[in-house]
């Protein structure tokens, strides 16, 4: 049977999110970024769909191990979600960034080779329109929403606590010789501090993209540089796009760039009308009536013959 649509059916818009990662060793011998852009299973009960795990970790460079501390940051986090959990994102996040913390403080105190090593972490859960993400250090997330560009994280850095207390301009931290110095990590403590990491949610639009990358990549581009290599609708052309230009711009360090994209995706509404005089099933009811009334006029006129209403010639 055929649906006719309603008269007032706008299109609701939507979306559907593609993902995509990219990591060099770029300005270095060897890449101690690890990056990460999976899809993941729906929470329990949960059949809307789209879920995904994105995260970027940066090994400490300076510190011996670094490719280990990130490698075991991004498994950790890897292994704790291979589903979306149902319950409440920040606080699995916070309990997936202790997990990880605690395996590289103890690989480290285990092998003296690595002692002292530690990594970044930013990740984030998206589940369709919703995306929570928590950050330990100073690789980032930013949100592209239409033209504007926004870090969604706070680094954790000496000079973004001091742009925090005003003690510094943010255009004087960007050149800040001290820039890079982390005041937190994951791996350096048997603890982590209770307010880490820091969690931030998002409700993401149609065209949004978010973008999580490591110090090697923002350091040497420019948030114009930043959004114009976005607002691809490729995710992965967006990330090899920033990777390869972070390279043009001489970084001294690995670059990795995660995309995610929030694709516009237009559903129509369709609203059943209840069936009229319909035109699959009028036609038939009709000539079954005019059948009817055929033989009932053939009936009529045969009685009047047989009455001698109508003479019979
Ligand atoms: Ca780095």
């Amino acid at each position: 049977m055929s649906v006719v649509a309603g008269p007032a059916s706008a299109p609701v818009e939507t979306l559907r999110l593609a993902v995509a990662a990219e990591s060099e060793a770029a300005g270095r011998a060897e890449n101690q970024d690890v990056a990460l852009a999976l899809a993941i299973g729906p929470a329990p009960g949960d059949t809307s769909g789209e879920d995904f795990l994105l995260v970027v970790a940066d090994g400490m460079g300076g510190h011996p191990a670094g490719d280990v501390a990130s490698r075991i940051a991004a498994e950790t986090l890897r292994d704790a979600f291979p589903a979306m959990p149902s319950g409440d994102l920040g606080l699995a996040l916070k309990q997936a960034y202790r997990k990880a913390n605690g395996a590289i403080y103890q690989e480290g105190q285990a092998n003296p080779a690595e002692a002292g090593m530690g990594t970044t972490l930013v990740a984030a859960l998206l589940h369709g329109k919703y995306a929570t993400l928590a950050n330990v250090g100073d690789s980032r997330a930013y949100l592209l929403r239409g033209n504007g560009l926004t870090q969604v994280t706070q680094d954790h850095t000496l000079v973004a606590e001091e742009v925090a207390r005003g003690a510094i301009t943010a255009d004087a931290a960007r050149n800040d010789p001290r820039r890079n110095v982390l005041t937190h990590a994951l791996g350096l403590n048997a603890r982590l501090e209770s307010r880490l990491p820091g969690i931030f949610e998002l409700t993401l639009l149609p065209g949004d993209r978010i973008l999580l990358c490591s110090d090697g990549l923002y350091d040497v581009l420019d948030d114009v540089d930043i959004q114009r290599t976005l607002s691809g609708e490729d995710p992965g052309a967006a990330a090899k796009a920033l990777v390869e230009m972070a390279k043009g711009r001489g970084t001294r360090d690995n670059a990795t760039a995660v995309v995610a994209v929030a694709i516009p995706t237009r559903v129509p509404v369709v609203s059943p009308l209840p069936a009229p005089a319909s035109r699959t099933g009028g036609v038939p009811g009709m000539a079954i009536a005019a059948v009817i009334a055929a033989l009932l006029l053939l009936l009529l006129v045969l009685a009047l013959v047989l009455l001698g209403a109508i003479p019979f010639a």
